[in-house]
């Protein structure tokens, strides 16, 4: 569910117009609700109420300070792939302490950094890495904290992109070889102290079964660990996915409600239900690593239609918003609904590419779909694009970045301002 949807003809996110937005703060514009932020944190919270817990946001998703504290405001840990994202948790407010720092390349700028701030747990990705946490903290005189992350070799049956669990991909360390590793590491690591175990399989899963499998085939490797070192957690990942097809329509409970069980993605509740009882006799404190599910259906993309290009072979919606400002269709095949903030008058669709101004055939939104007509001068919403959305823009084509908006109830306030061309070309020679 999400704050989006048609009032009195114009789309609105909470209680605020979007028309009204793109007006005054122009477009290309990123907008989030907060109150759907706060909503997916709690219901996930509450999913896992049956078991001791800590959600650690994904940082990576959406990284802008105001986002990050907001979550910290509710009781969110943060789950970081680099020391610049430590940074900005700092700087949001929220404590080392209740920091994971996740990654197959941490450098020992990052390490001394994140030692030094007191991070809750290096999440290891391989051994030679183990071996180097060591040495670092060792020079510094400090202990680091650890969990090795786990491969489990599970299909998380989504992009290939966005695929980590499996033994071709680069991340974690061998099923099988845990139990040494840990081993060794008590053994012969002092400046390691083992604190847990990781894993995170994938990236927008919209089915239970793989998240099941990885749960059942790492439950004996946890008990394993459990009786010969003092672990006390274990972060089972993100990669909860979210509804991106009628993504509008899924915004109201309305729509939850009036499907079968069989109809519907994946549900927090149902990932709670499986999961819990899984989890609950272990004694550890379980830690979840969302990032997408809390902010996804959060923001839109607001773009405005420029021109429209009549081909011999397709017609063109060309819009100012670019690959460079949402890179998921290009890089993933990402999909986002595309919808006119001013609500059609009638049902009537036409069959359109929507592209942006950037010089690459990959840089579209959609191809060949059907939507309601839209011309020069109105603006419509690229839906679902509160993660990775922004956090992947770029100046490619020397464009500048687009603003972001933070709606909270009836209030709408700038969260990052517009890029300067001034900013384009800031701490070059
Ligand atoms: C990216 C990432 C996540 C978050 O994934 P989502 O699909 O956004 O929930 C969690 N943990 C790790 C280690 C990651 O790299």
């Amino acid at each position: 569910m999400h704050g989006f949807s048609y009032k009195k003809g114009s789309l609105h996110c909470d209680e605020v117009d979007l028309n009204e937005l793109a007006a005054t703060h122009g477009t290309p514009l990123y907008v989030y609700s907060g109150g759907t932020i706060i909503d997916h944190f709690q219901r996930l919270d509450q999913a896992l109420s049956g078991v001791p817990h800590e959600i650690a946001y994904a940082v990576k998703a959406n990284s802008n300070l105001s986002v990050l504290r907001l979550l910290a405001a509710q009781g969110a840990g943060f789950d970081i792939v680099s020391g610049g994202e430590l940074f900005r948790v700092l700087k949001a407010g929220g404590e080392a302490a209740h920091c994971t720092f996740a990654g197959v390349g941490k450098t020992r700028a990052e390490i001394t950094y994140a030692l030094q701030q007191g991070i809750y747990s290096f999440n290891v990705e391989s051994e030679e890495e183990l071996l180097y946490l060591n040495q670092v903290a060792g020079e510094l005189g400090l202990r680091a904290p650890a969990a090795v992350r786990v491969n489990p070799n599970v299909d998380a049956k989504t992009h290939k992109y966005i695929s980590t669990g499996k033994s071709e991909n680069k991340f974690g360390v061998d099923f099988e070889a845990i139990p040494e590793l840990y081993a060794r590491a008590a053994a012969d690591l002092p400046h390691i102290q083992l604190r847990g175990l990781q894993m995170h399989i994938g990236s927008q899963l919209t089915s239970i079964d793989p998240f099941i499998e990885a749960v059942e085939k790492v439950v004996p490797l946890v008990r394993h660990l459990q009786q010969h070192h003092a672990i006390e957690f274990w972060s089972i990942g993100g990669g909860i996915g979210i509804v991106y097809q009628n993504s509008l329509e899924s915004g109201s409970a309305e729509w939850w409600q009036s499907r079968s069980a069989s109809e519907l993605p994946l549900t927090i509740e149902r990932y709670g239900k499986e999961l819990v009882p899984r989890l609950k006799d272990l004694g550890l404190k379980i830690l979840l690593e969302p990032g997408r599910y809390l902010v996804g259906n959060a923001g839109v993309l607001l773009t405005r239609c420029l021109y429209e290009k009549k081909g011999l072979a397709k017609t063109f919606k060309i819009v100012d918003a670019g690959m460079n400002d949402l890179i998921r269709p290009a890089l993933y095949e990402g999909h986002h609904e595309i919808v006119p903030l001013t609500q059609p008058a009638t049902a009537a669709r036409v069959v359109v590419d929507v592209v942006g101004p950037i010089c690459e055939s990959g840089d579209f939104f959609c191809q060949d779909r059907a939507l309601p007509d839209f011309h020069p001068g109105e603006c419509v919403a690229l839906m679902s694009a509160g993660a990775y959305g922004f956090a992947m823009a770029s100046n490619y084509n020397s464009r500048p970045l687009p603003a972001e908006v933070l709606v909270e109830g009836a209030a709408a306030r700038v969260i990052r301002r517009r890029q300067t061309l001034e900013d384009l070309i800031e701490g070059e020679a």
